[in-house]
């Protein structure tokens, strides 16, 4: 399947309340050329160095989200142009992309990933630490924290995929109460982007589904 066909097809199923970033990692930048002339803007990707060369080569008004789990001494190389940060799973991390953030004077969007696997490989956070978090934020003036993303198993079992996904949602509603600023929660890729976004996802990043497997 072409790549502008694999777009349109995961946008008819998006509602105007859910937004797609389009997972180009490991995919040459004639892919996402492609993609970006068949009017996708948003490109995520898990590597930092990967995501700097391509932000090079590439259109300017991309919006270029890192997804992965992110190592602190990585953040220089996306501080002065990232539009999101998805996984941000400790406080360490957090102060790290502030103080890039201040050095290109920014202010950068970041998501706190939850745990919410069956798995115990999978990065994240427990609700009280996202909470933590949270209170302390204020300390720091260049983040802002807009919201949560997270991983559901890798299962067939879509009761517990679907279940994960609720949950996640469920803390986000709670946190949102006392952080109305929480406004994403980027749940969904290829195989799950379904069930999360009937669960409430605003946010799904999907790779594979547009772009074709990854060897
Ligand atoms: C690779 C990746 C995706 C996209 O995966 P697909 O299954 O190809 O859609 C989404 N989120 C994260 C964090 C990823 O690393």
């Amino acid at each position: 399947m072409r790549i502008s066909e694999g777009l349109t097809h995961i946008q008819s199923q998006l509602t105007d309340k859910v937004s797609l970033v389009a997972v180009s990692k490991t995919k040459p930048v004639t892919a996402i050329q492609e993609a970006y002339d068949a009017g996708q803007r948003i490109f995520g990707e898990n590597k930092a160095q990967e995501l700097a060369e391509k932000f090079e080569l590439l259109p300017k008004d991309i919006e270029w989200h890192m997804i992965g789990h992110l190592q602190r001494n990585k953040v220089k190389y996306i501080a002065p142009f990232v539009a999101l940060i998805h996984g941000v799973d400790s406080w360490r991390l957090l102060e790290e992309i502030d103080k890039r953030a201040k050095q290109n004077n920014r202010a950068i969007d970041c998501l706190l990933q939850l745990h919410i696997a069956q798995e115990t490989t999978k990065f994240g956070l427990n609700e009280s630490e996202v909470a933590e978090i949270l209170g302390r934020q204020a300390t720091l003036s260049n983040v802002r924290i807009v919201g949560l993303m997270g991983m559901a198993s890798f299962t067939t079992d879509e009761q517990q995929v679907r279940k994960e996904f609720n949950n996640l949602k469920k803390s986000f509603d709670q946190l949102q109460g006392s952080y109305p600023e929480l406004q994403t929660l980027s749940m969904g890729m290829s195989g799950d982007y379904r069930i999360a976004i009937e669960e409430g996802s605003t946010m799904v990043r999907v790779g594979s589904a547009i772009f074709g497997s990854r060897h």
